[in-house]
């Protein structure tokens, strides 16, 4: 028989690392290890009544799920065991054997080799199983899936060293029982004081029971009597009234809904009563967890209906771009029996639903308004996926407008911190629009010539260097009456900014330049589609603009970094008639010379702003022959900046 097999398999190196570093750096914290076995169990008898719920005969008649912790001081083992969902053989090695979460490679990446510093980035990874390993130095793990025969149980041993052993056994009971061997040293924990008080301290909110044998000896008939005793409160955390839930238990429940090492930035407890009764008890955590960019996971709202969980989901419960919000939603009125399809167009849902993301904007509202600094803490971690909101809550976009925060010209500052209601306060007498630039980088956004008149004007841009800042420009098309508008596209008006005496010297400059403008736009050809004079720039000799509605240039960029074929859009280039380039340009005869200048004007603007050159080698001739002409460097050819 092949499948009872006992084969030995190497831990993916990941595992290595990772067990080392847990048994080093969280051994001052080592009775961690029972919060992570218990909460396994917990999610394993989850899963057994989601998936109970279409086949009942998983139960195996037993559907009185329960943890069960004891100790043997002779063998010196601690056991934990559960009557949840199991595993199989190939569940085990996928599930025991690799890390297979996404993020994990980037969490590897970030690790230091600082022993302090990495102690604190595994504190934020969930530990999970392995940390088993800090009290023990052998772990052997029973298991069946619940649903498979009693053949198809599993024996998984490891004494670390780099190996584990897995072996087809029998086993009549479904679900899974760990037991810790444990290392000389760790003796303290065989002792029901000390055990008890860790499920106290980390467990109680499990709905589960978690229960011991207490053994009492009867005098009258000199036996021992073993009863079983329940250690937990074994009642939902969420419906005991708010005042008598400390900080604690709040932050334990928390460490086990989401999985996370840390404690949560803010929480949400709420009950909504009616004809569509419901509690929600939601958590903001206070880091981005590993796998926040991965859309398939599930771990998000756990649903659980009066008290029984359902399932784990993201998209049902609260929308994508509120994907971080962990906790539960319980509802009182949905049916027990409910599926994922009944799910996706349930009213009720719906209902919950929206009562939900609008408790955590006024969450995010209040923390924002009365806590700066830790909403400084959650825009830093989460402040992207929020903005995806902009797009995808219509019906919410002004409020989730007003929770932005962005960089702007007004402070320079790189981290961004100024809200559009900010900004709004700021404008000018006169200002209409609020003013914008994308770029890829925060300094290729300050140093955009296209800021250079704002700047001189004292009129306020926002620096948007975010990724996801892109779709924003192009969807949040106003805030509170005011359009937005891309400095770097169409005509700049300034509209009442403008004097009179302004706008009569641009004309009459403009029509000067006239015969230059052509004789540019002649030598670039196809490049552009209009060489116009500025009213943009005072320090650089040129840039480039889109037309008022073509797409902006570096969202076509970004497009095309993501291999999406486009059309490039022709951009107007527009020039500075002040800068002595441009001046010493208008007295050049030569044409080849004037060509190669224009092209280099038209290179160097294109440059500015981040964007890539089609022929780079031609750009450095052009520009090295330039210097050849020109000599002798004292000669007055040579311009000098201001
Ligand atoms: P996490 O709980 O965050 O997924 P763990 O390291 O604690 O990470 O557990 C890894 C996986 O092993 C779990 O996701 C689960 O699939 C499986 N597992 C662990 N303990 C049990 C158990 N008692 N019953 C069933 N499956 C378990
Ligand atoms: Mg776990």
């Amino acid at each position: 028989m092949t499948e009872a097999h006992k084969e030995t398999l190497g831990f993916q190196t990941e595992v290595k690392q990772i067990l080392d570093l847990m048994i080093h750096s969280l051994y001052s914290n080592k009775e961690i290890f029972l919060r992570e076995l218990i909460s396994n169990s917990s999610d394993a008898a989850d899963k057994l009544r989601f998936e109970a719920l279409s086949d009942d005969a998983l139960y195996e008649g037993d559907a009185d799920l329960k943890i069960w912790l004891q100790f043997d001081k002779d063998a010196r083992t601690i056991t934990v065991r559960d009557n949840g969902i199991g595993m199989s053989r190939e569940e085990v090695i996928d599930n025991i054997g690799t890390i297979a979460k996404s993020g994990t490679q980037e969490f590897f990446k970030s690790l230091t080799g600082d022993n302090a510093k990495d102690t604190q980035l595994i504190g934020q990874f969930g530990v999970g199983f392995y940390s088993s390993f800090i009290v023990a130095d052998k772990v052997t793990l029973l298991t069946r899936r619940a649903g498979l025969e009693a053949s198809h149980g599993v024996r998984w041993e490891s004494a670390i060293e780099g190996e584990y052993s897995v072996e087809t056994i029998e086993r009549k009971q479904h679900g899974t029982e760990v037991i810790l061997h444990l290392r000389p040293e760790e003796d303290e924990f065989l002792s029901d004081y000390r055990l008890h008080s860790i499920i106290k301290k980390y467990s109680d909110h499990i709905t589960l029971p978690i229960v011991m044998p207490k053994v009492t000896t009867s005098e009258e008939k000199d036996e021992t009597i073993i009863e079983e005793e329940v250690v937990n409160t074994a009642k939902a955390l969420w419906t005991r009234s708010k005042t008598e839930i400390t900080e604690d238990e709040y932050n334990e429940f928390y460490k086990h809904v989401a999985h996370d090492g840390q404690a949560p930035l803010a929480r949400i407890h709420n009950k909504v009563e009616g004809s569509n009764e419901y509690t929600t008890l939601l958590f903001i955590p206070g880091k981005a967890p590993f796998d926040l960019w991965d859309r398939n996971n599930r771990r998000g709202v756990k649903l659980y209906v009066r008290r029984v969980f359902i399932m784990d989901d993201n998209e049902k419960l609260l929308p994508p771009y509120l994907r971080f919000i962990r906790g539960i939603i319980d509802s009182n009125d949905l049916p027990l029996n409910i599926s994922r399809e009944i799910l996706q167009h349930n009213k009720q849902i719906d209902a919950i639903r929206s009562g939900a993301v609008k408790k955590v904007l006024g969450a995010l509202e209040n923390i924002a308004k009365k806590e700066p600094a830790q909403y400084a803490t959650f825009w830093k971690e989460f402040g992207s996926v929020l903005k995806e909101g902009v797009v995808d809550d219509y019906s919410n976009k002004e409020r989730i407008a007003k929770l932005l925060r962005f960089s702007t010209t007004y402070d320079d500052n790189p981290t961004p911190a100024i809200s559009l209601s900010d900004y709004v306060e700021r404008m000018k007498e006169g200002q209409e629009k609020i003013y914008f630039i994308t770029a890829e980088s925060f300094k290729a956004a300050q140093n955009s010539p296209h800021l250079e008149i704002f700047r001189k004007k004292g009129i306020e841009v926002l620096l948007l260097f975010d990724q996801i800042d892109e779709w924003l420009g192009t969807h949040l098309h106003e805030f509170d009456g005011k359009s937005l508008q891309s400095v770097t596209k169409g005509e700049l008006n300034f509209g009442d900014l403008e004097s009179e005496d302004e706008k009569k010297e641009a004309e009459k400059a403009s029509d000067s330049l006239k015969s230059m403008l052509d004789r540019i736009k002649n030598a670039l050809g196809e490049q552009v589609k209009e060489v116009r004079m500025t009213h943009r720039l005072t320090t650089s000799p040129a840039c480039l603009v889109a037309d008022e509605h073509a797409m902006d240039a570096s969202l076509e960029r970004l497009l095309k970094s993501a291999g999406q074929d486009i059309a490039g859009n022709q951009p107007i280039m527009e020039i500075n008639p002040q800068h002595p380039l441009v001046e010493a340009l208008s007295g050049e005869t030569d044409e080849k010379r004037f060509k190669d200048w224009v092209f280099l004007l038209f290179d160097q603007a294109l440059l500015s702003e981040g964007g890539q050159l089609n022929d780079p080698a031609t750009f450095v001739k052009r520009m090295n022959e330039m210097f050849i002409s020109m000599g002798n460097l004292s000669s007055p050819r040579i311009i000098t900046l201001n």
